[in-house]
């Protein structure tokens, strides 16, 4: 399992990316980070899943949590990742935000919302991108932002990467929970996902 002892103790800040598996983390790494300027400097070992750092640009870390929401991990092994991940989100210092992946087409899975609520609770800056958004029509995506919002319990989100959405641009951002739709195959959302990172860290 997680091992935050082992983690890199650096002066560098850092970037968590979390979500389900099969949600599009790995693809959302490649599209973003690509091969350049990118270092593997560490993995912590654990028994079914990794943590993995990596130096980007020589300037901070991103760090590539394990998917969670695998069916046939135990409750039990669950339940305990969970606490080492939340762990994780309180206590180590240098993080500077996390990016929460969410499937553009099920914006309220049970998992994803513990989890949400978890960043929320811990106080951690935290975007969430909304992923395969090219899987959602324009239409949609009103319907998908109001259901995430319902589900986090009226949390007051503020659409960013939509030129023409409300909110976007420089809107005033307090308070409010930034969320970006995100495709990996279309590049949509991968230079606000890079701005929102650079601001933190
Ligand atoms: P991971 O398990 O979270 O690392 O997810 P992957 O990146 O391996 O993607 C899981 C599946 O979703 C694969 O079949 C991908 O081709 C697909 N996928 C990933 N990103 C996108 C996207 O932006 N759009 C669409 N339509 N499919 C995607």
């Amino acid at each position: 399992m997680l091992d935050p002892g082992r983690f890199p103790q650096a002066p560098w800040k850092e970037v968590a990316v979390s979500g389900r598996s099969n949600v599009g983390k790995s693809s959302l790494l490649n599209t973003i980070l690509g091969r350049k300027n990118l270092a593997r400097v560490s993995k912590a070992p654990g028994k079914t899943r990794t943590v993995n750092f990596f130096l980007v640009n020589d300037r901070f870390y991103l760090v590539d949590l394990p998917g969670y929401g695998y069916a046939k991990v135990s409750s039990e092994m669950r339940a305990r990742w969970r606490r080492l991940i939340l762990e994780y989100f309180e206590q180590r210092d240098s993080i500077g935000g996390v990016v929460q992946l969410v499937d553009a087409r099920h914006p309220s899975m049970k998992d994803d919302l513990v989890m949400m609520e978890a960043l929320m609770e811990a106080g951690r800056p935290f975007l969430v991108v909304l992923t395969k958004a090219d899987k959602v029509g324009r239409g949609q995506r009103q319907r998908v932002l109001k259901e995430l919002a319902l589900h986090l319990g009226g949390a007051p989100l503020e659409l960013i990467g939509e030129k023409t959405a409300e909110g976007g641009g420089g809107a005033d951002v307090h308070g409010r929970l930034p969320v970006l739709f995100f495709s990996a195959r279309t590049g949509e959302g991968k230079d606000e996902l890079w701005k929102w990172i650079s601001a933190h860290i």
